[in-house]
């Protein structure tokens, strides 16, 4: 069984629908998505019934929660305000409602999807390092758990102690815990614009990482027709 965790899609369609096409031909037959679906891109809706007609597990993202919210968006950085005031305009009250039901954890087979850390998952904490790592670990009772959050590709082992590995082949060693990062469908911060997504063979114990090509100058056209902020079209082309 080779199952895709996709995430951080933030409404970029065009990245989506790459990956998802990526992942059929790498012959995935489950999806998991880790949340932020919507935010800072211009496909809001069209991502998030994209995610909701795959009935797959989801979790919820901070931009999930504050794009079906009405709370004050005051204390964000103001490019992602923006974003998300817009986006709450283009989002039904079924849609919002959708994004409200999303569970901050979930259980998969034998492992464990959050978007943030299983510490304190509405918290949103960004880890970054192995010692943002530990807090984690001591939450996660399953050997592998998937997240996202920070759009970089990070994978932190925890054996005798807890070390940072290469976000690239992962082969699964009996024994070890796993707090993965699979990076970002719509907004990659690693420096490659590529989408990333993480494909886990359940057989072979074993995780991989994909970059995906996808039609971005439509993406920026679209984030600039709708009078975003034109610094969310441009960093699409840096990954950062
Ligand atoms: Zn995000």
């Amino acid at each position: 069984m080779r199952i895709a965790l996709f995430g951080d899609i933030h409404a970029n369609l065009e990245a989506l629908e790459a990956v998802l096409a990526d992942a059929t031909n790498q012959g995935c037959s489950e999806w998991v998505c880790l949340g932020d679906i919507v935010g800072y891109n211009a496909n809001p809706a069209e991502c998030l019934e994209q995610v909701k007609s795959m009935a797959c597990p989801v979790v919820k993202g901070n931009h999930d929660e504050d794009a079906s919210g009405d709370h004050s968006l005051e204390t964000m950085n103001p490019t992602a305000a923006t974003a998300l005031e817009w986006t709450r305009e283009q989002l039904t009250g079924d849609q919002q409602e959708w994004l409200r039901s999303l569970r901050m954890v979930r259980q998969v087979h034998s492992f464990t999807a959050v978007h943030s850390t299983l510490d304190q998952p509405q918290a949103w904490n960004y880890v970054t390092n192995k010692f943002d790592a530990m807090s984690n670990f001591s939450y996660q009772f399953t050997d592998v758990c998937f997240h996202g959050h920070t759009h970089v590709p990070r994978v932190f082992v925890r054996g005798s102690r807890v070390r940072e590995v290469a976000a690239d082949l992962v082969e699964l060693e009996e024994g070890l815990k796993y707090f993965i990062n699979i990076g970002s469908v719509g907004q990659p911060r690693d420096g490659d614009p590529r989408a990333c997504y993480v494909i886990y063979d359940v057989a072979g114990g074993m995780i991989s990482y994909r970059r995906v090509e996808y039609d971005r100058a439509t993406t920026q056209r679209k984030i600039m027709d709708a009078g975003l902020p034109a610094i969310l079209a441009e960093r699409l082309t840096d990954g950062r």
